[in-house]
């Protein structure tokens, strides 16, 4: 915690940060035990979660957990052992840093309509194309990287792992965010990229598939740290207006504040219960993409609205940078559009739910 001002200073969580949470053994808790990790299930990844998120910068629990969850998890899950050892076990120490490029300039949520192609030649691959709004993209060690191996559509994709040092590799300038600042942000570039072939994680063209199983994680962690986000804003709005005076008596004696704040409570509660229901159908191995989404999609709304109610009882105070409530506020602004927007959230509960006949890609 007295940490976060620099970092988020600084667009970054520092590389021994990793290797700290490497050594406590938090970035494997849900990794393969013979590659270092601690072979726990979803429920250690939500504590830990729940966790960093006391720490105020959502910026910090999301590098850590686009390192540990996004990038690494999928290749554990389906890459070979020789990428597993390479990448995995050093991941889980720390060791290297992973990032999972899947966005890029022309293709976000219509994932399937991506263009960064993988020829192969011999014995490798040979990358071209780019990537964009890649957490921990110009920090990366290695990146778990989307490519079109294929003809056209969501057939056509691979995942591959390409080690940032290769020739060819190239990353740009670290972008400047409304929020979560201290988590990097970045464009990759891949020109002429030469990776071997054995770097590619599962079979050829089974990439979406994998990404789309990756994002059932992605999404659950969101919902926890919309949670845990909402949970801070309505204690630090609770504190506030217990505190702070207006008109001879503190600001919650007007009832109109303690019910909006009952509101967010009661919001949070049900924020809460969809969270832990999609959670336990996942660690069951149950169907769940339709209350993932709906997890995703609730959680995330909740707590852009919770930040703007949570927010105007701060008043002045609240758009100055040395209140906590700007930093948790303006964090929030990603939630309802990172590892797939509300809108998507919304399509593939209509699919789910008999409303559509339409695939979503995300
Ligand atoms: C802070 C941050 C970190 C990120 N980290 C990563 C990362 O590590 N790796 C990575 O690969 N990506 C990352 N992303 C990218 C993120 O996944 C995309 O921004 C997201 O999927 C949306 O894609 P887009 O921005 O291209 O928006 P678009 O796909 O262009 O969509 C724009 C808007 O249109 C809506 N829309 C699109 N299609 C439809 C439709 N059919 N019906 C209705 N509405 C629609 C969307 O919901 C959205 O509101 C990150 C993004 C942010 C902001």
């Amino acid at each position: 915690m007295p940490n976060v001002i620099s970092w988020e200073a600084s667009g970054a969580v520092p590389r021994k940060i990793f290797e700290k949470a490497g050594e406590l053994g938090f970035l494997g808790l849900r990794l393969g035990e013979d590659v270092g990790g601690g072979g726990l299930d979803f429920r250690y990844t939500a504590i830990f979660v729940q966790e960093m998120m006391r720490c105020g910068s959502v910026g910090v629990p999301v590098a850590l957990l686009a390192h540990a969850e996004f990038a690494t998890s999928v290749i554990d899950r389906a890459g070979s052992n020789d990428l597993r050892e390479r990448f995995v076990r050093p991941a889980s120490t720390g060791k290297l840093i992973g990032a999972l490029g899947v966005t890029e300039p022309g293709a976000g949520s219509d994932v399937a309509a991506l263009r960064t192609k993988a020829v192969r030649d011999g014995d490798d691959y040979i990358i071209n194309g780019s990537k964009l709004f890649i957490t921990n993209g110009t920090i990366s060690d290695f990146v778990t990287t989307a490519v079109r191996t294929g003809g056209i559509g969501h057939g056509g994709i691979s995942l591959i792992v390409v080690p940032t040092d290769t020739p060819g590799f190239g990353s740009g300038r670290r972008l400047q965010k409304i929020g979560t600042h201290a988590s990097d942000t970045g464009e990759i570039f891949f020109e002429d990229c030469r990776v071997p072939a054995a770097n590619l994680v599962g079979e050829e063209n089974s990439g979406f598939r994998l990404i789309m199983e990756g994002f059932v994680g992605e999404r659950l962690v969101l919902s926890l740290i919309a949670c845990a986000q909402t949970r801070l804003m309505w204690e630090e709005a609770r504190r506030y207006g217990h505190e702070r005076y207006a008109f001879g008596r503190p600001l919650l004696a007007n009832q109109v504040w303690a019910h909006r704040l009952a509101d967010v409570r009661t919001s949070l509660e049900a924020a809460e219960a969809l969270t832990e229901r999609a959670l336990d159908l996942h660690i069951l191995g149950k169907p769940c993409d339709g209350p993932v989404s709906m997890a995703k999609l609730f959680t995330c709304e909740t707590a852009v609205d919770a930040a703007r109610t949570c927010a105007q009882i701060f008043g002045g105070m609240s758009h100055m940078e040395e209140c906590l409530m700007a930093r948790l506020y303006r964090d929030c602004l990603a939630f309802t559009i990172g590892a797939g927007s509300s809108e998507m959230m919304r399509e593939i509960i209509a699919r789910t739910e008999g409303l559509s006949t339409q695939s979503p890609s995300k």
